[in-house]
C-alpha cells in the first residue's frame, strides 16, 4: 500500500495537471456518485491534497473528492481521449482542457461538502502529517508523551494514522532503524535523547521518501550500494525487505519479524534495546 511520501508526489502531480483549471466534465465509475457528476462539470478545481493516505480535491463549487486508494487504485494522467489501455475498472474521470486525471480500481471514494469534510469520520481522526512542515520534531515529542499514546509499542504505535498520519510499513522500519530503536519500545519508556532521536527520524526519513520518490537510506550509502550492484529494492533503505543482509553501518545480518502483524526488519546491533 502506498504510504504517504507516495500519495503526496501523486497529490502533487494531480495538482499540477488540474489545479485552477475548469473540470469541463467529470464523470464516475459508480452508480451512487453519478448524481455528482453535472454538480462538479464545470466546476474548477481548487486544489488536491494529501491527508494521510488519502486525497482529498477541491472544487469551487464546495463539493470535495475524498479518495483513498487502498492497494489497488490509481491514479493516471493524461492528454485528453487517451486515456491508458488498461484493463481496470475506471472509477473517476475528471477532464480539463489540457489533461485527464483519471483513477482507476479504488473503492473508497466519496464527494463531500465542506462540513462533511470536518466531519469525515477518517480525515477528522488523524493525526499529524509528517510532510506537514508545522508537524516539527518538538510536535512529535509531545504527542509521544500524550497519554493516548505514551503507553504502546512504537511497532503498533508507528502504524495508527491517528499517532502520526502517512507512516505505513516500510516507513515504520526505517523510522525505528534511524532512531535507534527497538519495536517493543514505548514513548513513556523512552529517555529524552531517545525520543529525540524517534522524533528527528520520522519527519527525517519520511521527508526524504516524499524528495527521492521512496529512498529511505542515507542518499551517500544508497548511492555506494547501487554503484556495487545493489538491486533498487535493496538499495533504497536501510533494513526494510533486507533480511539476511549486512547492515551498511555495523555489518550485522539485518533480522526480519512479524510486529503488529506486518512484516518489520532490524539491526539488532544499531537498534540495541
Ligand atoms: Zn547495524
Amino acid at each position: 500500500m502506498p504510504e504517504g511520501p507516495e500519495i503526496r508526489r501523486v497529490a502533487d502531480r494531480l495538482a499540477q495537471a488540474l489545479a485552477g483549471r475548469r473540470a469541463e466534465r467529470v464523470r464516475f465509475g459508480l452508480p451512487r456518485l453519478r448524481s455528482y457528476e453535472r454538480e462538479l462539470s464545470g466546476a474548477v478545481v481548487e486544489s488536491v491534497e494529501a491527508r494521510g493516505k488519502a486525497l482529498l480535491t477541491r472544487f469551487d463549487c464546495g463539493f470535495a473528492l475524498y479518495t483513498h486508494n487502498q492497494l489497488y487504485g490509481r491514479w493516471y494522467v493524461c492528454a485528453p481521449q487517451r486515456p491508458p489501455s488498461t484493463g481496470r475498472s475506471l472509477r473517476v474521470a475528471i477532464e480539463t482542457e489540457a489533461r485527464w486525471a483519471l483513477l482507476y480500481s479504488a473503492s473508497e471514494i466519496e464527494v463531500l461538502d465542506a462540513t462533511a469534510v470536518d466531519a469525515h469520520p477518517f480525515l477528522a481522526r488523524l493525526g499529524p502529517d509528517l510532510l506537514d512542515p508545522a508537524t516539527t520534531p518538538a510536535r512529535i515529542r509531545r504527542r509521544a508523551r500524550d497519554p493516548r499514546f505514551a503507553g504502546r509499542a512504537l511497532g503498533g504505535l508507528l502504524l495508527d494514522q491517528e499517532f502520526l498520519a502517512g507512516v505505513g510499513n516500510y516507513l515504520r522500519t526505517e523510522i525505528l532503524f534511524f532512531a535507534g530503536l527497538r519495536p517493543e519500545r514505548r514513548p513513556r519508556d523512552l529517555d529524552d535523547e531517545e525520543l529525540a532521536r524517534l522524533s528527528r527520524a520520522a519527519r527525517t526519513v519520511t521527508l526524504r521518501s516524499y524528495r527521492t520518490g521512496g529512498t529511505t537510506e542515507e542518499l551517500a550509502r544508497a548511492r555506494r550500494a547501487r554503484s556495487a550492484g545493489e538491486p533498487r529494492r535493496l538499495w533504497r533503505h536501510a533494513a526494510f525487505n533486507r533480511a539476511g543482509q549486512p547492515c551498511r553501518r555495523c555489518g550485522t545480518r539485518i533480522r526480519k519479524r512479524e510486529v503488529a502483524g506486518r512484516r518489520l526488519y532490524l539491526c539488532t546491533r544499531c537498534q540495541p534495546r
